[in-house]
């Protein structure tokens, strides 16, 4: 039988097949009008990846998505923790020279860990890439418990609370004259599972948008972003996920937006019939407790990848003030009894779901 975690990714996968099926049939256009192209992919960032593009050249589309999956291709290596590829240093390396050695990166290491700190300060140290040890032990705990659940256990407090002593955000250290990336702490670990995805995306967007791409959705696992509208005008639709029924919650209008979710439902294990997901609460070293998913809608993907993450552990008055205190920043929060909170502008831009 398969793992709870094989099943959500199963369901995941069947639910961007889905769509995918329905954008295909939606896909016919006159000649010379622009026609829909679109193509999936499963070797980036350990989700399911589709990119969508309208344009009236059938070789220039497919150049343009050949060209989107090449740089996501480059953007998951370089951000990728866990191998390291030949011929370039990534975070893998640098979390393999902890306190030993700053490491030689491409300025998109570089940028992304610029970004991150930013992440951290605009959060209050809720979304810390820095947490590396801390989230590889729930990481270990998860998998051996999804492997063997009637052994699920949760990990000892007193190894989480050590692991916390090396979670320094300023022990990130980047040298932009000699193009280095240092983590000054020998037992720290960068992961920057909760950002990569968005700004990896973001970027592709950016460079989309510079080559003349007017009218593009990529989807990357739960981050969408798009490039203006479809060009008969009508909206780029995307569904929020209901984290309880696997149904939908509201369907967001992403004309030239991002958006974003996070959710408990996404990767958990269960220990004595509780579920614990993979959102930690750098105060408690837990699973954060306040809701069950977390959606921002802004135009920087990145931005809203960190947001939704961060917000998980902020409770919701402190969270609903960071959001409003924010220019085009739109969420979405559905708090662990089931209820659901928007920020003052996310109405205009959604509607209920109807099956
Ligand atoms: P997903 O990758 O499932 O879409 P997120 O963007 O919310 O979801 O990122 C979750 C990942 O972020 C976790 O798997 C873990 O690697 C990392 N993470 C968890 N809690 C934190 C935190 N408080 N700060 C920084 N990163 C975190
Ligand atoms: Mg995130």
């Amino acid at each position: 039988m398969p793992g709870r975690n094989e099943r959500t990714k199963k369901r995941t996968c069947i639910t961007a097949l889905l769509c995918a099926t329905a954008f295909l049939l939606a896909g016919c256009a006159a000649a010379k009008e622009p026609q829909r192209y679109e193509q999936t992919f499963f070797d980036v960032f350990d989700t399911v990846t589709m990119v969508v593009i309208y344009d009236t050249s059938e070789t220039d589309a497919a150049a343009r998505i050949q060209e989107a999956h090449e740089l996501l291709t480059e953007y998951h290596r370089l951000y990728d923790i866990y191998h390291t590829y030949d011929g370039m240093n990534n975070l893998c390396t640098v979390n393999e020279n902890a306190g030993a050695a700053p490491v030689a990166v491409d300025e998109k290491i570089l940028d992304l860990a610029a970004f991150a700190k930013d992440m951290d300060a605009l959060t209050d140290g809720r979304l810390n890439v820095a947490m590396g040890s801390v989230l590889a032990i729930w990481t270990d705990y998860r998998e051996a418990g999804l492997e063997d659940p009637d052994n699920a256990a949760l990990p000892p407090m007193e190894l989480l609370e050590q692991a916390a002593e090396h979670m320094d955000i300023d022990d990130i250290v980047i040298d932009r004259a000699a193009g280095t990336l240092y983590l000054a702490d020998a037992d720290m670990r960068i992961d920057v599972g909760a950002i990569a995805k968005g700004y990896a995306v973001e970027q592709v967007m950016e460079q989309m948008k510079s080559e003349g791409v007017t009218s593009m959705l990529l989807s990357a696992g739960g981050n969408v972003c798009a490039i203006g509208t479809r060009p008969d005008g009508t909206n780029w639709q995307v569904g929020i996920q209901d984290p309880y029924s696997g149904g939908y919650l509201k369907v967001v209008n992403v004309d030239g937006r991002s958006l974003v979710t996070s959710g408990t439902y996404e990767r958990y294990y269960t220990v004595d019939g509780e579920d614990y997901h993979h959102i930690i609460d750098p105060a408690t070293l837990m699973p954060s407790t306040y809701y069950d998913s977390v959606s921002v809608l802004t135009e920087d993907s990145g931005l809203a990848d960190a947001l939704t993450t961060g917000l998980f552990s902020i409770p919701l008055d402190e969270g609903m003030a960071l959001v409003e205190s924010l220019d085009g920043v739109e969420a979405l929060w559905v708090s662990q009894d089931g209820t659901q909170t928007q920020s003052g502008g996310f109405s205009a831009f959604a509607t209920d779901y109807e099956s």
